[in-house]
């Protein structure tokens, strides 16, 4: 994929090849920008305005899959800024999922009774658009530094409950390897933690930097899982496959979570092309975020109803395993919600009147023993009332 006619005509292959070079030898400024995309003098100008309040960082491997002369590219909208950026809107806030107001300790949100997000570095390879957290990755504000490790790793140990954590930042895998394995093997060495996932878009913007040496290491911390970050079936491209494929073959399930940006990917189209070239390469398509109110996102939301047309588009039409789940994660910190079409078109206290993608009513008949489940036999976890609307449900909770 690399282009010679760029700043790049004399790096070598090896070079290329080579995650650190390529963080190096990022795009920063509109010098730069300039010798790999063509800008008007009005387009330099704004992204000069930009740049005094969001940085722009851009890795030659992702510069090179953009189109050069395409404004409206999708890759190019991800990645190089746009005067609407500092256009704040009412509804804009610094930290709208309050990940750092909740936080108990630097670096975690413990939001779910049984899995934690603990923020490992601010440090990311591409400093994306509509970045949720460029509160952190882009503004420093609450910069996370490595001495905030241990405080936060310690707080997971005195949760019990805490069995799935979720590893993200910034971009973990922007850590060197021994910085990453120590966190992992402190991760792994507490008890009840089951799983450890690690939330990365370093396989779609930085590909290089999935080496066989990286994943050697990660597979001794099973089970572990990934999830990325590809928005756009342009970003499909051989080194990111390849990066993904080392990744399934180090035993890591790798899953992906879009974001719907206007004008880049909200498209039934090209939603559909995307998860359908996610499955193929054996990327679980997981989530697709309604785009979050963070700072100077606002000219990339969409319509609620645009997730749900494209969710409306892909059950039933294409294989279950490339079907996400559309979710708005709710402002203030309520987590993330689902939303989906209505397939339930009436009930009755026996029967429920269904519709399919086709548009068809099926009538499924309910069973006439409603007898609840005693739960003699049950043996499994230890029975406790659940929380939150489960509970509302549970027969012993009165209303
Ligand atoms: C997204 C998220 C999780 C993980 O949610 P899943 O639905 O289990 O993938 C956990 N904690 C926080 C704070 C999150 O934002």
């Amino acid at each position: 994929m690399r282009k010679l006619n760029t700043i790049w005509a004399n790096a070598t292959d090896s070079q290329w090849n080579n995650w650190r070079w390529q963080l190096k030898n990022r795009i920063a400024t509109v010098a730069q920008l300039r010798q790999v995309v063509t800008l008007s003098d009005n387009e330099e100008q704004e992204i000069e305005q930009c740049l005094k309040i969001f940085p722009m960082a851009i890795t030659p491997h992702y510069a090179s899959i953009m189109s050069d002369s395409e404004s409206d590219c999708p890759i190019r909208m991800q990645a190089v800024p746009d005067i609407q950026e500092i256009s704040f809107r009412d509804c804009d806030m610094e930290d709208p999922l309050h990940e750092s107001l909740d936080s108990p300790v630097p670096g975690i949100t413990h939001r779910y009774p049984d899995r934690i997000l603990f923020l490992v570095t601010d440090q990311c390879a591409v400093y994306c658009r509509h970045c949720t957290r460029r509160r952190i990755a882009q503004r420093g504000q609450q910069v996370l530094q490595y001495k905030h490790i241990e405080p936060a790793i310690e707080y997971i140990n005195s949760r019990k409950a805490v069995r799935d954590v979720l590893v993200s930042g910034g971009d973990p895998l922007t850590l060197p390897d021994e910085k990453l394995e120590y966190i992992l093997m402190r991760l792994r060495a507490i008890k009840h933690v089951e799983i450890i996932r690690i939330g990365s878009r370093i396989p779609v913007v930085l590909p290089q930097r999935i080496t066989r040496s990286l994943c050697k290491m990660l597979k001794k911390y099973h089970p572990l899982w990934l999830n990325t970050h590809f928005n756009h079936p342009r970003e499909i491209v051989p080194e990111s496959i390849e990066a993904c494929t080392r990744l399934a073959d180090a035993g890591i399930p790798v899953g992906n979570q879009s974001v719907l940006l206007k004008g880049i990917n909200d498209s039934p189209y090209i939603m559909k092309e995307l998860v359908q070239g996610l499955v193929k390469n054996r990327i679980r398509p997981y989530y697709i975020y309604q785009c979050d109110l963070s700072a100077g996102t606002g000219h990339f939301r969409t319509a609620v109803g645009k997730g749900i047309e494209i969710y409306e588009n892909l059950r039933g039409h294409t294989s279950g395993l490339a079907v996400p789940t559309f979710v708005i994660d709710a402002p203030g910190g309520g987590g993330k919600i689902p939303l989906f079409p209505n397939y339930v078109v009436s009930r009755s206290d026996r029967k429920i009147v269904l519709r399919n993608f086709e548009g068809n009513l099926y009538t499924y008949t309910e069973p006439e023993d409603l007898s609840v489940y005693k739960g003699k036999t049950c043996t499994a976890g230890n029975n406790k009332t659940p929380t939150g609307v489960a509970g509302l449900l549970h027969p012993k909770t009165r209303g």
